[in-house]
């Protein structure tokens, strides 16, 4: 128990910071840390240790009941007093409540929480390819809490913000116990009544529309227009269009676009990619095809006479890609990778035949003598990538074995030399 009052000390140290005598008036705290507070705010590049202390010092002094356990007992007093220990207020809500609204333009209303910033929501938005090549619009129903119409986010009929009784509207409840004859603490908490928020609406003012609740589900359309050539993850934005609460920056409402798989285009960038297959015929003889592009048009894609294609050859065709993002009468490529399809077999009337158009054979020029010192091999089918597979997993196996074994290693070396 506190049965004597701590020793006079550290009752100085506020005033020190703020700059007045410990005999100031509240006019002269006002004025003390109105332009203080401005000189050191963060925001102006102030140091933000310096800030919460001159928020500190003012919160103290300001507060008549409060200034006088810091006069006579000091900081410490109030610090056992605030319940969980050098606690206080967030020095930003101090230096807002005293200057409101607009902090750096003086004066303002005196009232005024730190307006919170209401979460932005994100939607994906699937599209098809086609959608980014053509661009498109989409409307698009979405259900969000918006202030009450009716009471314009107060919460009552009379459209009066009714200061709660049992906070005084400040949202934090004092009380005070009284430790011994010249001792009290003091307890902040917040008031029960109005959950924090520093009013309270009367049953009977309650607002018809949203019950005192002060928002209301509301359906919105919202277009997004999907403008040409927009990417795959491109964000659309609908500043402060998410859910509405008082005291709040409405948050956006974001769409990502998500582009779904095309079954025959791809996209790299701002160009195309498509696969088309040849036969063998084709690809030697020539050939001709239509592709139907992404806006509908039959594109006709033949070869040149007497070009041939190999498997694995790209070709191009320009401005038929993707139109480029705000730029769309620019266009990037389309190209054309081909696969050549081999017959698997032919009979020995189809080669003589090739023979006969073809360019001659190599092996026909071995002479007899040749041949004879030669051995005869057979040519296996094989499945390349498999097989190497395979051997890559044996050979991993092997090493790890010898892991295993202390020495296994340099055994084998031994035994090799
Ligand atoms: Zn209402
Ligand atoms: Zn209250």
């Amino acid at each position: 128990m506190f049965g004597r009052a701590p020793k006079k000390s550290n009752n100085t140290k506020y005033y020190e910071i703020l700059g007045v005598s410990n005999s100031a008036s509240q006019d002269d705290l006002k004025k003390a840390y109105r332009k203080a507070a401005i000189k050191n705010h963060p925001d102006k590049g102030g140091d933000p240790e310096k800030f919460k202390e001159l928020a500190q010092a003012y919160e103290v002094l300001s507060d008549p009941e409060k200034r006088e356990i810091y006069d006579q007992y000091g900081e410490d007093a109030l610090k056992e007093g605030m319940g969980g220990g050098g606690g206080g207020h967030d020095p930003f809500d101090i230096f807002q409540s005293f200057f409101g609204g607009n902090p750096f333009g003086g004066g303002g209303s005196s009232r005024g929480r730190r307006q919170r910033r209401g979460e932005d929501v994100v939607h994906p938005l699937k599209v098809s390819l086609e959608d980014l090549f053509n661009g498109t619009s989409k409307k698009l129903s979405l259900s969000r809490n918006a202030i009450c119409s009716k009471c314009k986010g107060k919460g009552s009929k009379s459209g009066a913000s009714m200061k709660c009784s049992g906070c005084q509207g400040s949202g934090i409840k004092v009380s005070i116990r009284h430790l011994g004859p010249s001792m009290i603490q003091q307890m902040q908490h917040a008031c029960n009544e109005c959950k924090g928020t520093g009013e309270t609406i009367n049953d009977k003012d309650r607002c018809l529309q949203c019950k005192g609740e002060k928002v209301v589900q509301e359906k919105k359309v919202l277009e997004v227009i999907v403008e040409k050539g927009m990417q795959n993850g491109q964000k659309i934005t609908f500043p402060g269009e998410a859910d509405e609460a008082p005291d709040t920056v409405t948050g956006d409402i974001v769409f990502v676009l998500q582009q779904k798989e095309h079954p025959k285009f791809k996209r790299k960038g701002d160009d195309l990619f498509v696969e088309h297959t040849l036969s063998l015929t084709e690809a030697l003889c020539g050939f001709q095809f239509i592709l139907t592009h992404l806006d509908g048009r039959q594109l006709l894609i033949k070869s040149e006479p007497g070009e041939v294609i190999k498997p694995d050859q790209y070709k191009g065709i320009n401005d038929e890609g993707m139109p480029m993002y705000q730029r769309s009468f620019m266009k990037g490529k389309l190209y054309i990778h081909f696969a050549v399809e081999f017959p698997d077999t032919l009979s020995p009337e189809q080669c003589k035949t090739l023979e006969t158009v073809l360019p001659p054979r190599s092996s026909v020029q071995l002479t007899d003598m040749e041949l004879d010192e030669c051995e005869e091999t057979t040519l296996h089918d094989v499945n390349i990538e498999e097989e190497m597979r395979r051997k890559q997993a044996q050979a991993q196996e092997a090493y790890d074995e010898d892991e295993d074994m202390p020495g296994g290693a340099q055994r084998v070396q031994c035994a090799q030399q």
